[in-house]
């Protein structure tokens, strides 16, 4: 299990807990449970001057899951994990939605409208709000988890490959040079450039190889500007000949791969708006972050033998990566961004025309749709206790999304409230196979 976050009772984050011990605090009336997702507990006294280990937050930002997790870096220990799922696609559709049923109202033939356009003026940097969002998402996320326990520091991962290790390999470290970190940021450089293509057959989703346009055997250099990426065919059939040599007959193709290997990847492709933009929030909060590349959290994951999943990467972002990490029982959160309820008044048919009433209060009887509540019911065909994600109606029964599926009115007078809708839903489910502690 990932371990239980305390505060005291003046809402102070302290070291978080194993569960087991959390329940003894529970059992014995010392804490009560402040909130369910993530498990935290309030203690009933305050702790003046408690001994902290200062823990480091790990973001590896993705475009639908970002993974998050939190490292204790003294004594290499995984502490918690999350994986962040976001819900830009939503957003992006629904605006979709609301420009069409607009565009329709404008063109009907109602009455004289003066025309109005270029009457939008958008700020300078300003990004778009399924990106938005997204940046929104992690930063609560993290100001959230900095509530509930020490926090000191912050990696995030930036690029997707370290631009100047590849331009200036003899300035970096003796592992830069030498080990296998420079081959992995190549690699990721190299996939970026190549769009994930085989150079020769255009074949896409095979395994690819680095391919040396003039080979090695024939003095061909080690440098970006000397490599492509070919399939494992390709890449036997041209054997140790010269690119120029391989594809003779082929010249169209022989001068694009010419052509590309000279232009140098735009700086649109390599660096990320959004990581940048999510880069300079986090520096606002206050703590140090310390940015890493793409390659360099693939080869920390691969040194330490552990899966690819989006909470593992986060737990390699950055050269902080203790050498061994400690992640026994780290059972992650999958937290999933819901967003709180739709602005439209009512709702439409597929002209654009109300289809219903206004919309009604959206609390029912002290309830919301997406609170979570429990369900006791003791008589009639829907017997049981339930736990979960409730949808109000206005009538007064409600629909209860449980582990075990969808439960249909179910009347208010069981429900009780376990935690108010927070934009975000929650699940905790084990790994198929967790990887092994190295
Ligand atoms: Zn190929």
């Amino acid at each position: 299990m990932s371990k239980v976050f305390v505060v005291d009772s003046t809402k102070q984050p302290l070291n978080p807990v194993h569960p087991g011990r959390a329940r003894l605090l529970l059992k014995h009336g010392k804490a009560a449970v402040c909130r369910h997702c993530p498990f935290t507990i309030i203690l009933k006294r305050a702790v003046e001057q408690p001994t902290l280990h200062p823990l480091r937050i790990k973001v590896d930002p993705g475009s639908k899951t970002t993974g998050i997790a939190l490292v204790n870096d003294e004594s290499s220990e995984m502490v918690w994990a999350a994986e962040l799922t976001h819900r830009g696609q939503q957003i992006k559709r629904d605006l979709g939605k609301r420009r069409a049923a607009r565009r329709n109202r404008r063109q009907r033939k109602t009455r004289y409208r003066a025309p109005r356009f270029q009457n939008r003026r958008k700020r300078k940097g300003k990004l778009s709000p399924s990106l938005e969002s997204r940046i929104c998402n992690v930063v609560t996320w993290v100001c959230r988890l900095m509530r509930l326990c020490p926090i000191t520091a912050i990696s995030q991962e930036l690029a997707r490959f370290d631009t100047q290790a590849l331009e200036q390999p003899a300035s970096q470290s003796v592992e830069y040079q030498h080990g296998q970190l420079s081959g992995y940021e190549v690699k990721e450089y190299l996939l970026l450039k190549w769009n994930y293509q085989c150079a020769y057959c255009d074949g896409s989703s095979v395994p690819l190889e680095l391919d040396h346009i003039s080979p090695r055997s024939r003095n061909g250099s080690n440098r970006v500007s000397n490599l492509t990426l070919a399939c494992t065919p390709c890449n036997q059939r041209k054997g140790n000949r010269d690119v120029r040599e391989f594809l003779q007959d082929d010249p169209a193709r022989l001068a694009r791969i010419l052509a590309h290997l000279k232009a140098p990847l735009r700086d649109a492709a390599a660096v990320n708006a959004t990581r940048w933009e999510l880069n300079t929030r986090l520096k606002a909060l206050g703590l140090p972050v310390e940015g890493g590349s793409g390659g360099l959290t693939k080869y920390n994951r691969v040194m330490r033998g552990l899966d690819k999943t989006h909470w593992l990467d986060a737990a390699n972002v950055g050269r902080s990566t203790p050498a061994s990490l400690i992640i026994k029982d780290i059972v992650p959160w999958h937290i999933m961004a819901t967003g709180h309820g739709s602005r439209l008044m009512c709702r439409m048919d597929k002209y654009g025309f109300p289809r219903t009433g206004p919309k009604q209060h959206k609390r029912v009887h002290g309830f919301q749709t997406g609170d979570l509540v429990r369900a006791v019911v003791t008589s009639g065909t829907k017997q049981g206790t339930y736990v979960g994600k409730v949808a109000v109606r206005t009538r007064g029964s409600f629909n209860i999304t449980t582990a075990q599926g969808l439960v249909t009115d179910i009347h208010h007078r069981f429900c009780v409230l376990i935690a108010r809708s927070d934009g975000y839903s929650y699940q905790q489910r084990k790994e198929a196979a967790l990887p092994p502690t190295a």
